[in-house]
């Protein structure tokens, strides 16, 4: 079952395409590109209403404890900076295609990801890459990588009944074979690619 849930991510990762390299360096600096600050650790795109900043920090605070929960702790301190925008997400490098990225230790969220659920996702690469020395992380398949924070997540798009959903409506999807040889990132984002085209369906059947 943990395996179809793997499979299931390989898809449903599509919908987030996030995890990949993004040209984040104005996330260095989110107050000089539109952000505001909500606690030290948590911006958001200016205008947000106050449910929304009240959603990040508690979002926040349910991410933390699961990332504690699985890892026994938490070694990284990532920043999120959280777009209620498509034009924002677009302007830190988010692209229409992807829900949430990543970037070292500064997660980028759309505003279709403002849940735990993504927080927690790319919290886990965070996580996993301050745990790892560069060569280490360099080596982990990224395959295990995004179990893990599939895992962690439990995210919807990640649960058994959306595989059974993938099942069901034959969208076409990577075997178990096929998904252990996405070792690399490239790799990954390769096979993103490659059935992103049924992916973005998901989107619309989730
Ligand atoms: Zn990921």
């Amino acid at each position: 079952m943990r395996y179809l849930k793997l499979l299931s991510l390989m898809l449903s990762v599509i919908t987030i395409s996030g995890c990949s390299i993004l040209q984040g360096e104005k996330l260095l600096a989110p107050e000089s590109f539109g952000l505001t600050p909500v606690t030290l650790s948590i911006y958001v795109e200016a205008g947000a209403d106050k449910a929304t900043r009240i959603r990040l920090r508690e979002s926040m605070e349910k991410a933390e404890g699961a990332i504690r929960m699985a890892y026994g702790g938490v070694a990284s301190r990532p920043t999120v900076n959280a777009c209620i925008t498509e034009e924002c997400y677009e302007s830190f490098g988010g692209g229409r295609g992807s829900l949430a990225k990543v970037y070292g230790k500064h997660i980028l969220l759309s505003p279709r990801a403002l849940n735990w659920h993504f927080l927690a996702h790319e919290w886990s690469h965070a996580e996993m890459s301050t745990r790892l020395t560069f060569f280490a992380w360099k080596l982990m398949p990224q395959w295990f990588d995004e179990g893990v924070a599939v895992a962690i997540s439990e995210a919807p798009e990640h649960s058994e009944s959306h595989w059974q959903f993938l099942v069901a409506t034959h969208v076409p999807r990577p075997t178990r074979e096929e998904l252990q040889t996405l070792k690399s990132l490239k790799q990954w984002l390769d096979a993103i690619h490659k059935y992103e085209k049924w992916g973005q369906v998901l989107i619309i059947g989730i």
